[in-house]
């Protein structure tokens, strides 16, 4: 494990941090802008206020009914320096030593990834914890959908920890699995029989839902022969898809469908959106008879901010620039850019450029900033000139993170995420597909301060599939 930094590395992270750079802006210190000023504050300020996804990208989404809420953060965790906390920290680990691994999604602050085992996206992360073995809590410091992932692929005697119970997921959770559940049967009255094969052998619809999604939505697609995917292989999912059915659903993120189904020459008429809130998804029994892909209405907040309009100023203004985004982001986005990729994509194509190149990447800041700091050898800039992270991984601080790894060493486990087998075993069998189809590029990132090169998966997603079964244990 690694959390002592050396000096030059905590160069980079100062150079690094989004945090900072909102403190300088929100001071006056820095030019610049950012989305609201409360991401200056405190993420505990919103624990205790009314329920919402907190300052950030998603600021205006609504949040669901009964969403997790995070409990009063300790004082003395709220009033602690920033130096305090970063030693807390460092001994809270000393002292667990292999007992804890601490995971951090690439979009996390680097307050916090500087104290993260692995880095990397959110599947990654989940087979990174698989490869210790020894760890007696998986410290998750993502978003709830990753800590769900990470309970059903780890041992049943592991904690998964979310140290801020708030911090969510607004694309995730505007799939619900009543509304996935009430689209289901309404689509039965259209196709009829949806367990019946046609002469090809394949049923009318198969379900596929985004990685970003809830333990329960894999646990429904697993139910009824659908898939996982990630942004890395939705297309050799939806090749496998269209194998076993006439058409998919695809869920929660309309773009990544889109762009996807878009790439593989599926024409737009035959996306329809569904749309939870009206009959039928607000289509006519006739364009889902047609459809290929009906596509669920959500979208990633962070994503949705990257426009052409933005692409084209980065042009002007950056001759020879590469513009690659995310493929979360809205199809015009993409169509514009010179490539669009996962997280692991941008990372390696930068790692491969010739010194001397430009990016204008789009994609959550924490990531963009991290790179830039760590490729001194490229000039790279997020598309977005606000900054305006994503607000569910805003709500991770290392107040949170010294909390949770201070109560394991007292010998409590806090905030452990939990998913039972009613829903794991579905859940899994979703994911299995999504690994016998193909699977992702690479995992885990090591710890450090470098984002490394993405290694060979193979051992990791063996032990995914063949995994024990976790207990259900309630949140
Ligand atoms: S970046 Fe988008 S998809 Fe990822 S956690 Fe934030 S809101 Fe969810």
């Amino acid at each position: 494990m690694s959390t002592t930094a050396t000096t030059p590395e905590r160069e980079v992270r100062l150079a690094a941090s989004v945090d900072r750079t909102i403190r300088l802006i929100t001071t006056g210190k820095a030019a610049g802008e950012t989305c609201t000023p409360d991401l200056a504050k405190g993420p505990w300020e919103f624990d205790a206020g009314p329920a919402g996804y907190g300052p950030g990208s998603s600021m205006g989404d609504v949040i669901p009914t009964g969403s997790p809420r995070q409990g009063a953060l300790p004082a003395e965790y709220r009033e602690a320096s920033d130096a305090e906390l970063h030693d807390r920290i460092r001994a809270a680990k000393a002292t667990l030593g292999e007992k804890v691994v601490v995971l951090g999604h690439f979009y996390q602050r680097d307050e916090v990834v500087q104290h993260a085992d692995f880095t990397g996206d959110s599947f990654q992360l989940a087979n990174a914890a698989m490869t210790r073995p020894e760890a007696e809590a998986i410290v998750f410091c993502g978003v709830h959908f990753m800590a769900e992932t990470a309970d059903m692929l780890s041992r049943p005697d592991q904690a998964v920890i979310l140290p801020n119970l708030a911090a969510g997921c607004s694309m995730a959770d505007m799939a619900d699995e009543s509304g996935v559940e009430e689209c289901w049967e309404q689509l039965e009255e259209v196709y009829g029989d949806l367990a019946a094969t046609d002469a090809e052998g394949r049923v009318p619809v198969i379900p596929v839902t985004y990685m970003n999604s809830s333990a329960a939505l894999k646990g429904f697609v697993g139910r009824n022969g659908g898939i996982v995917c990630t942004s890395s292989n939705a297309k050799t999912v939806l090749e496998q898809a269209f194998e076993r059915g006439q058409r998919v659903l695809f869920f929660p993120d309309q773009h990544l469908g889109r762009n996807t189904a878009k790439a593989m020459g599926v024409p737009l008429e035959q996306m329809p959106m569904w749309n939870p809130r009206k009959a039928l998804g607000g289509n006519t029994a006739d364009e889902l008879a047609d459809a290929r892909v009906i596509l669920w209405h959500g979208f990633c907040s962070v994503h949705k901010r990257f426009t052409v309009d933005q692409i084209e100023r980065a042009r002007a203004e950056h001759p020879g620039v590469q513009v690659i985004v995310h493929p979360e982001c809205p199809m015009p986005v993409v169509d514009a850019a010179d490539a669009a990729g996962s997280t692991d994509f941008i990372v390696k194509a930068i790692q491969a450029a010739p010194a001397g190149s430009t990016f204008a990447i789009g994609t959550e800041i924490n990531l963009v900033q991290r790179l830039a700091a760590e490729h001194p050898e490229h000039e790279i800039f997020c598309l977005d000139p606000v900054v305006c992270p994503c607000s569910t991984m805003y709500r991770i601080h290392p107040g949170y993170l010294a909390w949770v790894l201070e109560e394991l060493v007292a010998g409590r486990v806090v905030n452990r995420i939990s998913v039972g087998e009613d829903v794991a075993v579905p859940a899994r069998l979703a994911l299995e597909r999504m690994l016998a189809a193909k699977p992702p590029a690479s995992v885990p990132v090591p710890a450090g301060s470098t984002i490394a090169a993405a290694t060979d998966a193979a051992a990791a997603r063996s032990a995914a599939a063949s995994s024990p079964a976790p207990a259900a244990t309630g949140a």
